[in-house]
């Protein structure tokens, strides 16, 4: 699946939600595809207190609850259409499911795509790599 199908998946999920007390959901919607061809999907969910998760964070449960932890390629879309590129948080949640997700391809705005080890330079622990 290239970068413009993954996109489309993201951009089909978004769906917002407002929940109780200011707390909102589904207003970022996340598509990664696995080295096994899988494709997973997940939304963002905040809450009053800070307390939510990222879109990325819920696919890539989706993508564990079925066995599956090699990313090749993910993308985060936020509901008016735009690509976000993952947080400082999810850059090194990705990083750490898996050894190999440190050459994921992260879709940027614009379509623009870099390797995840290019967002993350200097790795707090290559000593245990
Ligand atoms: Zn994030």
């Amino acid at each position: 699946m290239d970068k413009q199908e993954l996109y489309e998946v993201a951009f089909n999920i978004i769906n917002h939600k407002k929940l109780r007390r200011f707390g909102t959901a589904g207003h970022v919607a996340c598509a990664l595809e696995t080295y096994k061809g899988n494709i997973f999907t997940g939304i963002c969910i905040d809450l009053p207190c800070s307390i939510g998760l990222c879109a990325e964070q819920s696919a890539i449960a989706e993508m564990l609850k079925n066995n599956d932890t090699a990313i090749r390629r993910i993308i985060a879309v936020f509901e008016d259409g735009s690509i976000l590129p993952p947080c400082g948080r999810c850059r090194e949640f990705i990083a750490q499911i898996d050894e190999k997700n440190i050459q994921t391809h992260i879709v940027l705005p614009e379509m623009k795509e870099v390797l995840l080890q290019d967002l993350l330079p200097e790795s707090w622990d290559k000593k245990w790599n």
